[in-house]
């Protein structure tokens, strides 16, 4: 059997290793449009490669009930199998996992080398602009014939515009596939109020984001603040639901800033009534940087009131400008519909011997190593359907 994978992102490398690990007599190609394989992997986690988290579960994901049946390859299950490839994970707080060597290209090599090992055939500098049925299968580019074929092309985030390229979306219009409007997400929130003279600072605070009057999400966090915007990870976190939220379209949302969550309101109250009688004006300095505490109190502490003052520094909202558009997003929520794929296999279901998984699905999961878990099990689930053909 011949199988070709579009695209040579986490998904598809882990998939064709899975795939050749348990039926070696399978034929593998790779293409792939640029001149690099995994590229994405060694960028996760800011380099130390955030590849999984241990409380992947469906409701992190946009669409809890279509993902539930590959997330059966658990965070768990992906520790032990790295572990037996001679892989040591380490596990944060925060339950994100990371190798033991805090290096995404520990990954990222491995897949590469196993993979030239066990012969699969890369095509790199080669973007798939074709893949026609014929006879039980699929001709990729007008020219090779493939038995199975595998849409791994995952999303344009982290690419430079200069080259990205669109041969997958005529793909899908082709052969006549829904997709879902893609929207940028793991992003900045643009807020309405003017932050510049803060710009660049960055603090931890609890962040609620409430969307038309409804608590809907809570986290805490590192928030890094923009002339108009608000990012760090727990803003990456209210990204995903907003964006799952604007699909079915919000009328407005904002983002209250909790700015010392481990205080409690009392002792606030009383630590900066103490402090007004020692600092006078600057009464913010001992809690905030000077940049910080001095924009705190000429643009948002606008009740006086050492009470008051505690309750705006727990409860700062930011309105969303629902209008921004951001542009270092990490993960493009959208894609190829759920509803033309079987959940069970990952195979079309109008295409036999067509399967499609990771980024380039209309899936997506929140900021802590969820969608590479996303791109590693999917890869699981194909591996295993394709094995059973
Ligand atoms: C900067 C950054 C940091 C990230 N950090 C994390 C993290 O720490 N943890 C986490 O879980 N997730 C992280 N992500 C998200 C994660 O990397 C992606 O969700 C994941 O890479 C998706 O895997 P994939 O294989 O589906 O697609 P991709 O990684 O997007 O790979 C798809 C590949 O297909 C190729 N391709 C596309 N179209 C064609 C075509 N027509 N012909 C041939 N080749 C094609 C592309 O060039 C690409 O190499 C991060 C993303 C970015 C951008």
């Amino acid at each position: 059997m011949k199988v070709a994978y579009i695209g040579a992102g986490p998904m598809a490398l882990f998939s064709a290793h899975y795939l050749l690990s348990n039926k070696a007599d399978i034929q593998v190609h790779i293409y792939e449009k640029t001149s690099k394989i995994g590229r994405k992997i060694y960028s996760s986690g800011n380099g130390r490669g955030n590849i999984s988290n241990i409380n992947v579960a469906p409701q992190k994901y946009n669409h809890p009930d279509f993902v539930s049946s590959a997330l059966r390859f658990t965070p768990i299950d992906f520790i032990n199998y790295l572990q037996q490839n001679g892989i040591l994970t380490t596990i944060d707080e925060e339950g994100r996992v990371y190798p033991y060597g805090e290096a995404a290209a520990i990954i990222g090599d491995w897949l590469r080398d196993d993979l030239l090992a066990k012969k699969v055939v890369f095509h790199l500098d080669t973007e798939v602009i074709s893949v026609t049925p014929y006879k039980s299968g699929y001709q990729i580019n007008n020219d090779e014939y493939f038995d199975v074929v595998v849409f791994a092309t995952g999303s344009r985030a982290g690419i430079p515009q200069n080259q990205v390229s669109y041969g997958m979306s005529s793909i899908l219009k082709t052969l006549k596939l829904k997709t879902v409007e893609l929207i940028p997400t793991l992003a900045s929130i643009g807020v309405k109020q003017k932050l510049n003279p803060i710009d660049g600072r960055r603090l931890k605070a609890k962040v609620s984001l409430v969307i038309d009057q409804e608590p809907a999400y809570t986290t805490k966090g590192e928030v890094l603040f923009r002339a108009d915007a608000l990012s760090g990870i727990a803003i990456f976190e209210c990204s995903s639901i907003l964006t799952w939220k604007r699909i079915e379209k919000i009328g407005n949302a904002y983002i209250e800033l909790d700015l010392l969550p481990d205080v409690k309101d009392s002792e606030l109250t009383s630590f900066i009534s103490q402090a007004k009688k020692q600092a006078g004006t600057e009464y913010l300095r001992g809690l905030f940087h000077p940049d910080v505490a001095h924009f705190l109190s000429r643009h948002v502490i606008l009740k006086p009131d050492s009470k008051d003052i505690a309750y705006q520094l727990k409860h700062w909202r930011l309105l969303v400008d629902l209008g921004y558009v951001a542009e270092n997003n990490q993960v493009f929520s959208g894609g190829l519909a759920i509803e033309e794929i079987d959940s069970h296999t990952l195979q079309l279901k109008r295409f036999p011997h067509l399967f499609a998984g990771g980024e380039m699905v209309d899936v997506d999961g929140l900021c802590g190593g969820y969608n590479l878990h996303w791109a590693w099990s999917s890869g699981v689930l194909i591996a295993k359907s394709i094995s059973n053909i």
